[in-house]
Order: structure tokens, then sequence, then C-alpha cells
């Protein structure tokens, strides 16, 4: 079985959350192979603590990666300020193809059009992927899920940091389908009563208050903070409110703008146009609508940037999705030119906290070697970009650590599932796999 076969067998996807099934990139050919080691969402610390501790995996996946899509060239896009995991990967690549190129400590470094730039000078094409300069990207533990195919391993756990108002913040490694309030146990419990989970990250991770949801292999992580927090108040404020306040408060001061890294870049992306949309709901609407389509929805406008706290990037993020609904495509400049101000405009990690109300939180997550054993697992069938995966279990059946639980429909983009544990299949619904572990 070739590398492509043996990571289509493993279930493995992109685990820094955009969850695409990695066998379709690998099946490609490119020059360079990127490792996203930016990790950049405000107190997530799992990419630093697996390069740090699983160094030699992750470089064995690149490599294996390299041979896959006949790339030279293997590049690992690491912050300098991650001393230990520069120092651990430095070792694990000495005397081979791979390097390592050592980024600033701003946000939102891990965006991958950002990234491609500042690791190889490559600007993507509007719209575009990073295959089209020749480069495939993937996150640090889908290098090493990838090495673990490669070995006959599935994909059946996940690593997630567990950080915010949380008695002992920690990074684990714990069974798919794990439910959010276990890990929260296992790091001590919320120090905080109604606690509301970001999941993700504060920037662009999801607000979440069922802390029954199950851990999936796009976990990274999740910050725990009261309900009265004042960005999880913005947050949780409804959609029609939020547009409501941005209809009537906006003053196009352009700051969203001016912070907006994807307009640094060169990109035309401009929220602060986008804003109009609420307002010229009748007329214009469409033209709007298009500054927000190379929007990566990095939250900086909302987050940081908008002096009247506002929700431009939740604007973009309608626009785009009524764009996609009317099937309307990119047909704006193709010419790509970064701004002369992008340097000075790089927003510190630092001030990012500070502007979020999270500096009080900002402690190491270090590594916990904890096992564990959940008696449920609950594993969505769709855990990857495309379409759910199709259950090849019924309930009632036993099954064992690794097996398959479903498989990838034919002629679909999807992701394989296994089984973490011996268990017995205790349910298979149209979204889940549920088992009982013993
Ligand atoms: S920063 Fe805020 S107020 Fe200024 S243009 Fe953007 S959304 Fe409007
Ligand atoms: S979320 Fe806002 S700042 Fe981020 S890329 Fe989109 S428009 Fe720009």
């Amino acid at each position: 079985m070739n590398l492509v076969d043996q990571v289509r067998q493993a279930g493995v996807v992109g685990a820094g959350g955009g969850g695409f099934p990695t066998h379709v990139k690998l099946a490609a050919k490119a020059d360079t192979v990127i490792v996203n080691g930016a990790e950049c969402e405000p107190l997530l610390h799992k990419d630093a603590i697996l390069m740090e501790q699983e160094a030699k995996a992750m470089v064995r996946g690149i490599q294996l990666a390299m041979e896959a899509v006949g790339a030279k060239t293997g590049i690992v896009g690491i912050k300098a300020k991650n001393h230990h995991a520069v120092e651990s990967v430095q070792a694990a690549c000495a005397g081979g193809p791979v390097r390592v190129h050592l980024l600033g400590d701003y946000y939102p470094a891990g965006d991958e059009y950002d990234l491609v730039f500042e690791t190889t000078g490559r600007l993507i094409p509007p719209g575009g992927i990073p295959l089209q300069v020749g480069a495939v990207v993937c996150n640090v533990e889908t290098f090493i899920n990838v090495a673990a195919a490669a070995e006959g391993r599935a994909v059946t756990h996940k690593t997630l940091t567990v950080a915010g108002a949380v008695r002992n913040p920690m990074t684990l490694t714990v069974p798919l389908g794990t439910s959010l309030s276990e890990c929260l146990a296992a790091a001590g419990g919320a120090t905080v009563p109604d606690p509301v989970l970001s999941v993700g990250g504060m920037m662009m991770g999801e607000t979440v208050e069922d802390l029954n949801r199950p851990v999936t292999k796009t976990t990274g992580g999740f910050i725990v903070l009261p309900r009265t927090h004042r960005i999880i108040e913005r947050k949780l404020k409804p959609a029609k409110v939020q547009n409501a306040i941005g209809k009537s408060a906006c003053d196009q001061c352009r700051y969203c703008t001016e912070y907006c890294p994807r307009y640094l870049l060169g990109y035309a992306v401009e929220p602060h146009q986008v804003m109009r949309s609420l307002a010229f709901t009748a007329s214009g609407k469409d033209q709007w609508n298009q500054w927000a389509q190379m929007c990566c929805a990095c939250g900086l406008c909302t987050l940081f940037a908008c002096p009247e706290e506002l929700y431009p990037k939740e604007a973009c993020d309608q626009s785009k999705a009524e764009m996609k609904q009317a099937g309307i495509k990119w047909t704006g400049p193709t010419e790509v030119r970064p701004h002369p101000m992008r340097d000075g405009r790089r927003v510190p990690i630092k001030s990012l906290m500070r502007k979020l109300h999270i500096l009080q939180y900002d402690h190491p997550a270090p590594w916990q070697k904890l096992e564990l054993k959940p008696a449920r697992l609950v594993l969505p069938l769709k855990q990857s970009a495309g379409a759910p995966a199709a259950a090849s279990v019924q309930a009632g059946e036993r099954v064992k650590a690794g097996q398959k639980l479903a498989d990838i429909p034919a002629s679909t983009l999807a992701a394989a599932l296994h089984a973490p544990c011996d268990a017995t299949v205790a349910e298979v619904t149209g979204r889940h796999v549920i088992l009982a572990c013993n």
C-alpha cells in the first residue's frame, strides 16, 4: 500500500481545525511541504508541546509527505518564542531536507496565506490554495498522524489543550469521542460557575454551552470562561442583534480594514465595506458582499480592531455564505501586492490577549500523560471537510481498538473513522457511532 492509501485507510485529516482529508493533499504534486506550527490562538499550546515531545515523529511524517508529493523542500513554521519546541525540531531536522523557519509572536501567523508567504515568499492567488504555488501545508499533529499511518496505526486519539478558568490548565491526549466535560474534569474542573467554552480558541473557535460535546479529530483545545466574561457576552449575542448594532453604529472608520491581515497581505478584503451591506440591504448588498470573499475569518476585526465593538467578521461570514448560496465566484483583482505597512501593523499576541481580557489566564498548559477511559464515546460520522463517513458497524457488535467503524463513501471527500478502544457498539445513528467501552 502506498502512503496515500495508508493515510486514507487511517482516517487522517487536518488536525489544526480545517479537517481536510490528508490523503487528498498527499495525492498532489508539490515542491514544498510546510508544517503549520504557528499555533497563534491565545492560550492554546498543544502544537508547541507536540513539537517538543514528538519532533521525530513529526519530521518523519514530513519526510514521508515530501516523498509522496515529490517535494525537495520541507519547512517547519514555528514561533521563535517556543524555545524547547524549536530545539527539539531543529535536532530532529539535523542533516535532512527539512528546515525550521522561525516566526514572530503575532496573530494570525497560522493563516495559510500568511504562512506560505512568510516561509516561501510566494503569494497564493486570490481564492486559491497553497498547491497553486507548489506547497502542501498541514498541521503538526497531522504529520505525526501521517507517520503513524505509515506504520498501520489509525487516528483514534486527539491531543488538546484545556485552558482558561480551570484549576490545572493542561494539554492531554484523549480518545476521540470523549466529552468536553470529561476533559474539563481531568483539568480539575472549572473555577467559575456557569462556564462557557471557546472550542478551538477565542479567535476562530466556536462558543459552546453544551459540555457533552465530543472531542473530534479537529478539536485543538478549549478555553473555559465565565458566561459573564465580556467576550463571551459579545459572542453569545444573536446575529440579529449583532447586525442591528452594526447597522446603526458603524462610523466607517476603517480600523477593521487597516488591521485586516488579508488586506495587509494585499488581498481585496475590506470589512468596513462589508459593513455597508448591513445598511444597504435593498440595494448594493451584492457589491459590498464581494469585499468579504477573501476573508479568512481570523476574527481580528471584530475582537481587536473595531473601537465600537461591532461585528465585521460576522458580517463577512454572512456575506460569504450569501455569495456561496448564490454561486458567486471571485471576479475581483488577481494581482496581490503586500501593503507597505504590513510589518508594522502586526498584532502581538500579548496585545491581543489584553484586548480579549484573558491575560489572567496566560499560564503554561503542560502535557499530562493521563489515560482517560470514558465509559461512552460519541463519534460523529463527520469529522472532516466534505461528507460524513458511512457507518460499517451495527449496534450490538463488538469492535477492537483501531477497527474501522465507518468508511469513505464511493467518490466522496470524507475520512474513515476507527474505534479508539475495545468496545461494544451501543448505537449507530445517521450522525454518530456511539461506543460503550469496557
Ligand atoms: S472598525 Fe468598526 S466602526 Fe470602524 S468601520 Fe470597521 S466595523 Fe465600522
Ligand atoms: S475576519 Fe476580519 S480581519 Fe480577519 S480576514 Fe476577515 S475581514 Fe480580515
